[in-house]
C-alpha cells in the first residue's frame, strides 16, 4: 500500500545562534510522486516558515538542492518519497560550512571552480557565427558538459576532508572539459596552478565523486586525463 504520511527528521541549526545543530521532526502527508523537495516546501508553507533549504529549478538542472538523504548525498528534487522508507533523515552537505539548516556556504566550491577559468579561451578572430566543433570532438567532452555544479562530489570528497585547500573533483573535471575542447587554445597553460598536491595530484582515486554524482559524470576520469596530460608534458609529448 502506498504511504500516506512520511516523517522527516531534519538537522537544523543556525551557527550564529546555536551551539549544536539538532534534529527536528515533521510529519508530512504524502501526495503522488511527491519529492523530498516538495515535502520540504510543504513544511515551510504549512508548519514552519523558518525552515531553510535551497532550491530553484525543481528539475535536477540547477543543482541547488543537494543534501544528505538517509545518509546518501542526492538531489531533493529528484528523490521521491515513494522510493524511501517511511522515516527520512535530511542533513546539509558535509564538508561545507552550514549557514542555516540545510543551506551550506558554497563559497569554497565556487572559488575552486572559478580558479580553473571555466570558459572557452580562444585565440584569434572570433567566428562570425557559431564556434563549431565536430560531433567526435563534442563527444569527447559530453559528460563533463552535463555538470550542474551541485557540489555533491566536492562535499563527499575524502581528500577535501583532510586537505581543505584541495581544489576538488568538479573544478578539475571542468578544467579537463576545456582542456579537451577542440576550440580552446590555452594549450600548455591549462595545467598552470593545478599541477600539484592541491590540484590534480591531490586526488587519491577513492571515487566517491563518481558514486554521488546525480548526472552520472565521472570526475575522477577527468582528473586521470589531466594527469596523463601532465605526464605527457613532462616527457615533451604534447601541448594539449
Ligand atoms: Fe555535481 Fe556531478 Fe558536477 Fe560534481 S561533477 S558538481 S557531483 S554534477
Amino acid at each position: 500500500m502506498a504511504k500516506t504520511e512520511t516523517t522527516l527528521h531534519i538537522l537544523r541549526g543556525d551557527p550564529t545562534q546555536d551551539v549544536e545543530p539538532r534534529f527536528a521532526t515533521f510529519d508530512v502527508p504524502v501526495e503522488a510522486r511527491m519529492t523530498v523537495l516538495a515535502a520540504l516546501q510543504w513544511i515551510q508553507d504549512n508548519v514552519d516558515g523558518t525552515l531553510a533549504f535551497r532550491y530553484s529549478c525543481r528539475g535536477a538542472v540547477c543543482g541547488s538542492c543537494a543534501m544528505v538523504i538517509n545518509g546518501e548525498i542526492d538531489l531533493a528534487c529528484h528523490s521521491h518519497l515513494a522510493d524511501l522508507p517511511r522515516e527520512v533523515t535530511l542533513e546539509p552537505l558535509p564538508n561545507l560550512p552550514v549557514l542555516k539548516d540545510l543551506i551550506v556556504d558554497m563559497t569554497g566550491f565556487w572559488d575552486a571552480w572559478a580558479a580553473v577559468k571555466p570558459y572557452l579561451i580562444s585565440e584569434g578572430t572570433a567566428p562570425e557565427k557559431e564556434n563549431l566543433q565536430s560531433p567526435g570532438d563534442r563527444d569527447r567532452i559530453e559528460q563533463f558538459i552535463n555538470c550542474i555544479l551541485c557540489a555533491s562530489c566536492y562535499a563527499s570528497c575524502p581528500v577535501r576532508q583532510d586537505n581543505p585547500t584541495y581544489i576538488g573533483p568538479a573544478a578539475l573535471a571542468t578544467l579537463n572539459r576545456f582542456a579537451d575542447d577542440s576550440r580552446d587554445s590555452r594549450g600548455k597553460a591549462v595545467l598552470d596552478g593545478v599541477n600539484d598536491g592541491n590540484g590534480l595530484w591531490g586526488c587519491r582515486m577513492v571515487l566517491r565523486c563518481i558514486d554521488v554524482c546525480p548526472k552520472d559524470i565521472r570526475p575522477a576520469d577527468g582528473i586521470a586525463k589531466l594527469r596523463t596530460r601532465a605526464l605527457g608534458r613532462l616527457l615533451g609529448r604534447s601541448s594539449r
